[in-house]
């Protein structure tokens, strides 16, 4: 059974008080490695890493940081199918996933961030004849990066990398559920010639070792992603240092069908949108809602689609679905299904495990729900939609701001207005038109409401990794 170890001063190393914690195929359900469950002391090693090799990261030249990114982007391509196959091993997600999508926009993450610091400017206000004033932005010093399970590599990247090329040094933890990938970087990232002590990464158990890189004193901010329960947590505990702090927290998106669209594009990608990575993306549309002139027409043809999905060993290419994360995340999504049914909702396709060694779950399609029961408002995060009619336009928009969050939304219309019309209407934070999980990595990233605060993507980032100062000189 391998054994990984946390990543601290360009090393591998063991915790220092040898606790571990299983890592489980979700494919198989048996446990196929021990991660690091790291405490206080390995945080502290980590910290003095960090601390040692800022002067030398934040101090040099923005091209050279972002040539050794450059090379980090590369050493991601250069492994894809061992990436690929461990991301899906440790998740459950099929290797055709993330081999497309997981891993390659790992490796587009570095890139990305790699190009915006050399074309990073701040900003100068001149007042002719009186005063010239310029914003210098400054790296934080350490800064932690805690990311969840759902898309391991592709969500851990999105962090670290503006974090590095804004000059910071990093103490990052992933989920404890899918830490693979993330130990596979350290080795890349000493490839790719990253000094030692401005990447550390430690594995271990949310409450510990997450909690402790939030609340050490030496963090100066905290990029978030995961559920808005912990996102509450981390908030409260960050803002009592005054930490910067970016939360990227949950959703129970919208994805909203009018009569004029065009009925098969909307069918076949509100399909993706609702199974992708068997439900498990923050992006995923959770409640569809259909105007009441197609509904029946949109129902048929949904479920037909649904019907040929197939679920099954995340190795295998045919599999649309893969496994669930866990056995608890299962009886999670199991439990909001029998709850649904006790809520009156009527099951049109799946609704039940499948009997086989791990953690599968039918695609499953639900209609006959009030717009404010539980299941039509709380976050399930896994392979389960719901079906629910409109009359009008503000019947839609009234849905789809009913609930606490207000992470994305898509809108299926042909109508140009109206498009627009509904966007600013509806309270996201991601809007997309006629279609779904579309991304420009320039474009700001993040939720209204509880689904969290701050912005990721393009410049947001490197600013929320940077403290602003203001000089003025008097002309
Ligand atoms: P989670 O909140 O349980 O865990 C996320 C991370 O936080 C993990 O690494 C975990 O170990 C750590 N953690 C747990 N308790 C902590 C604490 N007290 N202090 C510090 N760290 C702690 O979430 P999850 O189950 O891993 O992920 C699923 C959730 O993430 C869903 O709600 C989903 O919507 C959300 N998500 C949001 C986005 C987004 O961009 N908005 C993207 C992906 C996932």
């Amino acid at each position: 059974m391998q054994k990984i170890q946390n990543f601290i001063n360009g090393e591998y190393i063991d915790p220092i008080k040898g606790n571990y914690i299983d890592n489980v195929d979700p494919g198989t359900g048996k446990v196929f490695a021990s991660i690091p469950n790291s405490t206080q002391e390995d945080l502290e090693k980590a910290v003095s890493a960090s601390q040692c090799a800022f002067p030398e990261w934040s101090s040099m030249a923005a091209d050279k940081r972002s040539r050794i990114l450059h090379k980090l982007a590369d050493l991601i391509e250069d492994n894809l199918e061992e990436l690929a196959r461990m991301e899906s091993r440790d998740n459950g997600k099929p290797f055709w996933l993330a081999k497309a999508v997981d891993i390659p926009r790992a490796s587009a993450n570095f890139r990305f961030y790699a190009s915006a610091i050399v074309n990073f400017s701040s900003e100068a206000q001149v007042s002719e004849g009186f005063m010239v004033n310029y914003t210098r932005r400054a790296p934080l010093g350490t800064v932690g990066c805690i990311s969840p399970w759902n898309l391991p590599l592709y969500l851990f990247s999105w962090k670290i990398a503006p974090a590095l090329a804004m000059g910071n040094c990093v103490i990052a933890k992933p989920s404890e559920l899918t830490p693979m990938t993330a130990y596979m970087l350290g080795e890349l990232s000493k490839e790719a010639g990253m000094p030692a002590g401005v990447l550390n990464i430690l594995h271990g158990e949310g409450k510990g070792i997450g909690q402790a890189i939030v609340e050490h004193t030496a963090t100066k901010a905290i990029s978030f992603t995961g559920g808005t329960a912990t996102g509450k947590i981390v908030g409260a505990t960050a803002s009592q240092q005054f930490k910067k702090v970016s939360l990227e927290l949950g959703g129970k998106n919208p994805n909203i069908v009018f009569s004029d669209c065009d009925l098969e594009e909307a069918v076949k990608t509100s399909v993706k949108s609702s199974f992708t990575n068997q439900g498990e993306i923050c992006l995923c549309g959770s409640r569809i809602l259909i105007e009441d002139a197609i509904y029946d027409e949109f129902k048929e043809k949904f479920v037909k689609e649904c019907q040929k999905l197939v679920v099954g060993d995340p190795s295998d290419d045919n599999s649309n679905l893969g496994a669930l994360v866990s056995e608890s995340h299962l009886q999670k999504v199991d439990s909001y299904v029998k709850l649904a049914i006790e809520e009156g909702g009527r099951i049109l396709h799946g609704g039940n495990r499948i009997e086989k060694d791990g953690f599968y779950y039918e695609p499953t399609v639900i209609e006959g729900l009030d717009e404010n029961c539980r299941t039509n408002l709380e976050e399930i995060f896994g392979p389960v939609v719901t079906l629910n009619r409109f009359k009008d336009e503000n019947e839609a928009i009234r849905i789809s701001n009913s609930t606490r969050y207000g992470l994305s939304c898509t809108i299926w219309t042909s109508d140009l207005k109206r498009a627009h019309r509904v966007s600013h209407a509806v309270q996201s934070g991601i809007i997309w038109v006629n279609c779904w999980l579309v991304r420009d990595l320039r474009t700001p990233f993040g939720g209204m409401k509880d689904s969290g605060i701050g912005r990721e993507g393009g410049n947001e980032a490197l600013r929320f990794f940077s403290e602003p100062q203001n000089v003025c000189i008097k002309l």
